[in-house]
């Protein structure tokens, strides 16, 4: 393996750490998928993140097939669908953070309670229907729930982001749990007011011109 692909499997396992550390996942729920080649580099299945090292990582080839002492995560079907699906994005993040969690298991989206919606792609946060983890079904369901969209919520389970980059997928994962946290918090409060799917289109537009800043 050359020094590039061997950045990229320590990049996916300093990640998985990190994810962990910023209390994002617990344990080795979540998994991180980097495009590779002509397939995709993915975390194992069942080995503590603290364990792993860049030979652990499986590489999938185009045809799904798993290179490398471990099988791969047992979510490696909508890693590789979605990338299959999304030729702009190069990386996915996967887990279980408790406040997209507790949405999905209330069966709900998250609604445009805030500017940052927009960064997602639109007005709202889909939630993927439940089907069990590993699935085809539940592959499907998120490729179709992430359509125009960063990120989105799995039924009783946990969220998706992708980006063109890992530091990228990343910073969509923690930014939804903080859009989570925030709506988790109104509903506390009442029934929160929303932004018109006009007021997320002029942010969209405006990140469009001057990228993301309003300080
Ligand atoms: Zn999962």
């Amino acid at each position: 393996m050359d020094q590039t692909e061997r950045n990229k499997r320590q990049s996916i396992i300093d990640h998985c750490l990190e994810m962990n550390r910023s209390g994002l996942n617990q344990g080795t729920s979540g998994n991180i998928s980097v495009r590779h080649e002509d397939g995709l580099l993915i975390t194992p299945t069942s080995i503590p993140y603290e364990s792993l090292s860049p030979e652990d990582i499986v590489f999938l080839d185009a045809n799904a097939e798993p290179h490398g002492p471990h099988k791969p995560s047992s979510e490696w079907r909508f890693h590789k669908d979605i990338l299959d699906a999304r030729p702009e994005a190069n990386s996915v993040v996967h887990a279980h953070p408790t406040y997209c969690t507790t949405l999905a298991i209330m069966g709900m989206e998250i609604p445009a309670i805030h500017y940052m919606l927009a960064v997602f792609g639109g007005p709202n946060i889909r939630l993927a229907p439940y089907a069990i983890y590993g699935s085809k079904k539940l592959s499907d369901y998120a490729v179709e729930a992430l359509r125009d969209r960063k990120a989105c919520l799995l039924d009783h389970h946990g969220s998706i982001a992708i980006g063109a980059s890992l530091e990228q997928a990343m910073w969509f994962a923690v930014e939804l749990e903080t859009l989570a946290r925030q709506y988790h918090g109104c509903l506390q409060l009442g029934d929160p007011p929303l932004l018109t799917d006009q007021q997320i289109q002029d942010v969209i537009d405006k990140i469009a011109g001057y990228g993301l800043s309003d300080d």
